[in-house]
C-alpha cells in the first residue's frame, strides 16, 4: 500500500514526488514513456525563475528532477497506467496487469499535442510532419520547414528551427500571433524566418516523404499548392496547435471541463485523497513553473489527507 500514487513524470508529477518522498511518504511515481512529458520536447527554456544555466532545455531540466525525486526515495513504475479506481479510502491504480493500492493519487498526466487536422496528415507523421522539433529539427538541415500555430510553442520553436533549417515559415490562421511579445519579437528579428497569415492547412502529399501542401486562406477561400524545392524532394512541417489533455482515463470518474479536470486551488479533485497538478487541470496559465507548483500543492494536501484521514 502505498501512501501516493502519481501519474505522470513531467515537471508536475516529478514536483510531487520531490514533495512527497521529502514528507517520508511511501510514494511511486508511474510514467508510460519518458520523463518530462512535453517539456522533454522543448529545445530551450528561459523563463523558469532562476533557471539561467546555458544551453539548459527541457531534457537537462527534467534530468535533474528526476534525480532529485529518486534522492527522496520516490518509486519508479514505467508503463501505461491501465484503468483506475478512485472512490473509497483504498484507491487502486491498473499498470501493466498489475493492481497497486494507494491512499492518495496525484493524476499529473499532462497533455499531448492537437494534430494538424489536414487531409493524410497520418500517412505523413515522421515522414516530414513532426510535433517536435528538438527530436526532428536534425532531419531538415539546410532544407525548408513550415510551422503551423501562433502561440508561444510555435513560435519558440521556428526561432529554434533556423538553426538547423535554410528557412522556416509560420503558417497562422489568424493575423496575429499569440506568442509573448517578447518571443515575437525575436521571430519579426529573424531573417529566417517568415509567416503566411489566415491560412489553414487542407492536405499534405507526398511520395514516401512529404514533398506537397495545399493552404486555405481562411478570408479568400483561396488554394495554394506548396511543392519542395527539386533539390531538397522534401520539406519539414512541425504542428503546434495546442494541446489536448490525457484525460480519457478518467472521464467517467471526474468532472471534466473541455477535457481538463477541475480542482479547486489545493488541487484536490471532487474525489477526496484524488487530486490533479499540471496542465491536464483546469487553468489558466500551463508553463513548468505552474506545473511544479501544483505538484508541490498537490503532495503537501495528499500528505494532509492522510494524516486527517
Ligand atoms: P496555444 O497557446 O494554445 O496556441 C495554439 C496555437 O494554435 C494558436 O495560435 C491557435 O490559433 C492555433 N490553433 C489551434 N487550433 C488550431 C486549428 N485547428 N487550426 C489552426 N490553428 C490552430 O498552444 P501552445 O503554443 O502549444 O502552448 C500551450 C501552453 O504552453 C500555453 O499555455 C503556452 O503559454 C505554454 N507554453 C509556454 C512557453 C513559454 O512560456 N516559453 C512555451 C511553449 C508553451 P489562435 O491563436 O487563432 O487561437
Amino acid at each position: 500500500m502505498y501512501d501516493v500514487i502519481i501519474i505522470g513524470a513531467g515537471p508536475a508529477g516529478l514536483s510531487a514526488a520531490i514533495y512527497a518522498g521529502r514528507a517520508r511518504l511511501k510514494t511511486l511515481l508511474i510514467e508510460k514513456a519518458a520523463d518530462g512529458g512535453q517539456i522533454a520536447a522543448t529545445s530551450e527554456i528561459e523563463n523558469y525563475p532562476g533557471g539561467m544555466l546555458e544551453d539548459e532545455s527541457g531534457q537537462t531540466l527534467i534530468s535533474r528532477k528526476a534525480e532529485q525525486a529518486a534522492r527522496f526515495g520516490a518509486e519508479r513504475v514505467y508503463g501505461t497506467v491501465e484503468s483506475v479506481a478512485l472512490t473509497g479510502h483504498v484507491k487502486t491504480v491498473t499498470c501493466a496487469g498489475d493492481e497497486i493500492s494507494s491512499k492518495t493519487v496525484i493524476i499529473a498526466a499532462g497533455a499531448h499535442p492537437r494534430p494538424i487536422g489536414c487531409k493524410n496528415e497520418a500517412a505523413f507523421v515522421g515522414r516530414g510532419i513532426s510535433y517536435c522539433a528538438t527530436c526532428d529539427a536534425n532531419f531538415f538541415r539546410n532544407k525548408e520547414v513550415f510551422v503551423v500555430g501562433g502561440g508561444d510553442a510555435a513560435v519558440e520553436e521556428a526561432i529554434y528551427l533556423t538553426k538547423f533549417a535554410r528557412s522556416v515559415t509560420v503558417i497562422h490562421r489568424r493575423d496575429k500571433l499569440r506568442a509573448a511579445k517578447s518571443i515575437q519579437e525575436k521571430a519579426f528579428a529573424n531573417e529566417k524566418i517568415k509567416f503566411i497569415w489566415d491560412s489553414v492547412i487542407e492536405s499534405v502529399d507526398g511520395n514516401g516523404v512529404l514533398n506537397t501542401m495545399t493552404i486555405r486562406n481562411v478570408k479568400t477561400d483561396v488554394l495554394t499548392d506548396i511543392h519542395a524545392d527539386e533539390n531538397d524532394k522534401v520539406f519539414g512541417l512541425f504542428g503546434y496547435l495546442g494541446l489536448l489533455p490525457n484525460s480519457a482515463l478518467f472521464k467517467d470518474v471526474l468532472p471534466l471541463e473541455n477535457g481538463y479536470i477541475r480542482t479547486d486551488e489545493d488541487m484536490r479533485t471532487n474525489i477526496p485523497g484524488v487530486f490533479a497538478a499540471g496542465d491536464i487541470r483546469v487553468k489558466s496559465l500551463r508553463q513548468v513553473i505552474t506545473a511544479a507548483a501544483d505538484g508541490a500543492i498537490a503532495a503537501v494536501q495528499a500528505e494532509k489527507y492522510i494524516s486527517d484521514m
